[in-house]
């Protein structure tokens, strides 16, 4: 029964039916697909690497335009404001538009994507006139100061997992420091950025500072990272692709800011409150599909409580991952975001068991009427260090669950990783999760909580998860650069 009313299809306003769903492409088209009923819904036009220079060069007349060169902060955030608004208007649309074309449940989509996209926006509208720079004191004969300038024209290119809210992650920092920017959407879910883009021009925003462009990444996206005309590459996505991203970059020394893949550690101490560890490891891991860049899929327990926390674990996997048609507002687990996730994600139950771990629970294809990339929630444990499973990002609902001895040891296992996006603690004793906290190898801690992000806080990874931080006022210094002016106020040779 679905709890939402009508078939998804129809519950979208015909104008966006036909504007969008229906744009037919006499050249090459991407298709996106509904996971759920593995049927296509939409063909979309993907674009060339023509296409990407027309909106590069927009981008880069829109930067000198007065209309947007010489906008002050105070309007300039008025403009970001009206988009944060114009977004929440939406909401409905917008989160039918990625539950259908992500597969994400409805109900997380308008509660908590949406919500992140115009939240976030709105919070870097009111930074638009507080970027600034410092005076600093140096000698009586020189007046010094710095001013921060935007960095030009920006390409974004972001991931399928959120599509909008990884969209407002970019677009509010880059806005509030006066760039102009080209983004690109994941060949997966490039259809809510359609309806943002429509949304902008509403707002009232000048021609070209905002350009959205569809395609994959091989042809839109590396004609987008080596255009001359760029000035700044900003990347979400796997580490394969930001290392390849990186080199093109490289060729003009490109700015860069790369978020990547992680391998993120949730470490459990004898003295956590145990029901709250259950619940947020399981949220940690099992929520969005667990395609989640900072999931935390290597859960570390401390001997004493390992076996009631595997039990709990199990039983919360039962009672709360209910898999289901994300118009279901029961539904907790939908379908992964398209075939090649979902096989990808198989291809590692069957590395696991080939390793020697042990599949306690899950790992099984899961259907509706015989359709859908449906997986049930995969639990490892008995995992060596040095498996596979333990050691790649396998970006699904998919855990191991291991045990350790010592708060030592726990660190160093949690520290034995390519990665450092996330990492997550559970203990009642507030030396040990300080101390923890400072040596775990991570961009981001969370203490008792697990996945607990905040638009005003940075978000970023170390190691092979990343370069720069996104989010909260950090995300301005990677959209802005400082220029030093020296004045010589009588300093003769
Ligand atoms: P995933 O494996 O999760 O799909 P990717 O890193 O392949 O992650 O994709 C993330 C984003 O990067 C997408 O928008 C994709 O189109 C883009 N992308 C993929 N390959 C390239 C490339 N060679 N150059 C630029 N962008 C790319």
């Amino acid at each position: 029964m679905n709890s939402f009313g009508p078939h998804p299809i129809e519950r979208l306003p015909v104008w966006i039916q036909r504007q969008y769903f229906s744009v037919k492409s006499t050249r090459i088209t991407e298709l996106t697909a509904c996971f759920r009923t593995e049927k296509p819904i939409a063909t979309v036009q993907a674009a060339s690497a023509q296409d990407v220079d027309t909106a590069v060069q927009a981008a880069s007349k829109a930067l000198k335009h007065p209309s947007w060169k010489l906008l002050s902060g105070t309007d300039r955030g008025k403009l970001m404001s009206k988009l944060a608004d114009l977004i929440e208007k939406r909401k409905e649309l917008l989160a039918s538009i990625d539950a259908w074309d992500n597969g994400k449940p409805y109900k997380v989509a308008l509660s908590e994507d949406i919500p992140e996209t115009f939240n976030t926006i709105r919070y870097y509208a009111g930074w638009c006139d507080k970027v600034s720079g410092q005076t600093i004191n140096t000698t009586p004969e020189k007046f010094a100061y710095t001013s921060r300038q935007p960095i030009g024209v920006v390409a974004q290119i972001i991931p399928w997992n959120y599509p909008l809210s990884m969209a407002a992650w970019k677009l509010g920092p880059a806005l509030a420091c006066g760039n102009t920017v080209v983004l690109k959407a994941a060949e997966q879910t490039p259809l809510s950025i359609l309806v943002l883009g429509q949304l902008v021009k509403e707002a009232g925003f000048p021609p070209g500072v905002l350009n959205f462009v569809n395609g994959f990444g091989q042809e839109a996206g590396s004609a987008l990272v080596q255009h001359p005309l760029v000035d700044k590459v900003a990347f979400t996505g796997s580490t394969a692709t930001a290392k390849h991203i990186m080199t093109m970059a490289a060729k003009s020394l490109k700015n860069i800011t790369l978020e990547t893949g992680g391998k993120s550690p949730m470490v459990v101490f004898n003295d956590a409150d145990l029901e709250q560890a259950v619940k947020w490891s399981h949220l940690g891991i099992m929520s969005n599909q667990g395609q989640i860049c900072t999931a935390t899929s290597r859960i570390l327990v401390q001997n004493e409580i390992y076996n009631s926390f595997l039990s709990k674990f199990k039983e919360a996997v039962s009672t709360v991952s209910k898999i289901g048609d994300q118009w279901d507002e029961s539904t907790y687990q939908g379908p992964q975001v398209s075939k090649a996730q979902y096989d990808r994600i198989l291809s590692y139950v069957q590395i696991g068991q080939d390793e020697g771990a042990k599949l306690l629970m899950g790992g099984q294809p899961w259907r509706i009427d015989g359709k859908g990339y449906f997986i049930t929630p995969t639990v490892f444990t008995e995992v060596a260090d040095s498996m596979r499973i333990y050691r790649e990002e396998v970006f699904g609902p998919f855990v191991t669950i291991s045990s350790f001895k010592t708060e030592e040891e726990a660190l160093s296992r949690a520290n034995d990783s390519t990665y450092g996006l996330g990492a997550a603690l559970f203990t009642e004793n507030l030396s040990k999760a300080h101390r923890m906290a400072a040596e775990i190898e991570s961009g981001m801690v969370w203490v008792n909580s697990s996945q607990d992000c905040d638009f005003r806080v940075p978000f970023g990874g170390v190691k092979q998860s990343g370069i720069g931080r996104e989010l909260g006022e950090a995300g301005l210094e990677a959209y802005s650069q400082i220029k030093a002016v020296h004045i010589n106020m009588g300093n003769k040779l």
